[in-house]
């Protein structure tokens, strides 16, 4: 990795001067723990000017439980999500996903805001300046075509992050700052089916936090992924999940999966499976809607189709686990 180069850095003391200057310097970048931008700046990967640090913001750094709506704040760490024993008890799947998530020393620094705003991965694209250079470059930086499909005029890299998919299945909203104002849309929402620019942020906008409103009685959710080690690794895919069950009958699902697509995204079909016992025979039937909507592409070193079935696999264990017994 290359050292950075020399670069301006503003240091905001609120939201609204972060706004202020995002919207001043077109070519601005904020940066929050900073453990998804600097590894790619110092892949030569963008040259922002200047940076915009939100680290210094105290506003975003709440964590509040309302008497119906959870609000988190962007600036939130990851270990905060972690270590939070209301969020562990009432939401494991976003206590399990944070847990899940880099090391514990980036986890310290590293924000909700920052990994909501992950940029995408891919086998031809998180390479050093020179490796690059030397493959002439790719769709998505610098170059003209996608060595993953050379066909396609798309990028397809992958979006890794880890708290979307559980937030997506907790049915979470984002909270967006711009010039306009405030605005909130479902967080499912807020990601784009591409490689290249995988997030519905307007120019100028910046992200503020998330809000969860209070889940249904009895509402049970989890968060797993398969990484190639067990630690310090982005999915290659991952599963956030959230059932209700009442009488030992399926009253709700939904499933959200992250590592596969160029967004995470909720499962679509989930409905259909409700109003029934769980059985290996519905768990076959989940397995086919996850296959069916991944689209694992070689942006890994490791091979699609694994990602395919293991995303499959990921999903029917874990609604499996939070049935408590999956009837013959
Ligand atoms: C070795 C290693 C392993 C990792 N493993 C994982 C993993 O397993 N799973 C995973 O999900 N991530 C992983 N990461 C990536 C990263 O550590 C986390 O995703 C982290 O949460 C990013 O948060 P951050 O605050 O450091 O973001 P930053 O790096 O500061 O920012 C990331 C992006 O978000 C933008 N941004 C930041 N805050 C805001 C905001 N409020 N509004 C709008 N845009 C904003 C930045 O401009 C930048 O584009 C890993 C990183 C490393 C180095
Ligand atoms: S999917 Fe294609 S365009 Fe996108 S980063 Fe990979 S090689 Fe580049």
């Amino acid at each position: 990795m290359d050292s950075m180069t020399p670069f301006v850095l503003h240091s905001p003391k609120s939201m609204a001067q972060a706004l202020a200057l995002l919207q001043a310097h077109p070519g601005g970048r904020l940066i929050a723990g900073g453990t998804d931008l600097l590894p790619n700046l110092r892949h030569g990967i963008g040259a922002p000017d200047p940076l915009i640090d939100l680290s210094g913001i105290a506003e975003t750094r709440h964590i509040r439980r309302g008497a119906d709506v959870w609000h988190i704040g962007a600036g939130v760490t990851l270990q905060q999500l972690e270590l939070h024993a209301d969020i562990r008890s009432e939401m494991p799947a976003l206590s399990q996903a944070a847990a899940s998530i880099a090391g514990p020393g980036h986890r310290a620094v590293a924000t909700l805001g920052g990994n909501l705003c992950l940029d995408t991965r891919c086998v031809f694209y998180n390479q050093s300046e020179w490796w690059r250079q030397s493959n002439d470059y790719c769709l998505k930086h610098r170059g003209d075509v996608c060595h993953v499909a050379p066909q396609g005029g798309r990028c397809h890299a992958a979006w890794s992050g880890d708290l979307a998919p559980a937030l997506i299945a907790l049915n979470a909203r984002v909270d967006i700052l711009g010039a306009l104002g405030p605005r909130s849309i479902p967080l499912a929402d807020f990601y784009v089916d591409d490689g290249a620019r995988p997030l519905a942020l307007h120019a100028g906008e910046l992200v503020t936090g998330v809000h969860i409103a209070a889940q249904p009685e009895g509402m049970r959710c989890g968060y797993r992924k398969a990484r190639v080690r067990a630690a310090i690794d982005f999915p290659l895919a991952g599963v956030g999940a959230c059932i209700v069950m009442t009488d030992g009958v399926l009253r709700d699902l939904r499933v959200a999966l992250t590592g596969t697509n160029s967004r995470p995204f909720l499962l679509e079909g989930t409905e259909a499976l409700c109003g029934a016992v769980v059985t290996q025979e519905l768990l076959d039937a989940l397995g086919k809607l996850v296959k069916k909507q991944v689209n694992p592409m070689r942006t890994t070193a490791t091979p699609s189709n694994y990602r395919r079935q293991v995303a499959a696999v990921l999903a029917q264990r874990l609604i499996g686990e939070l049935a408590g017994s999956v009837s013959s």
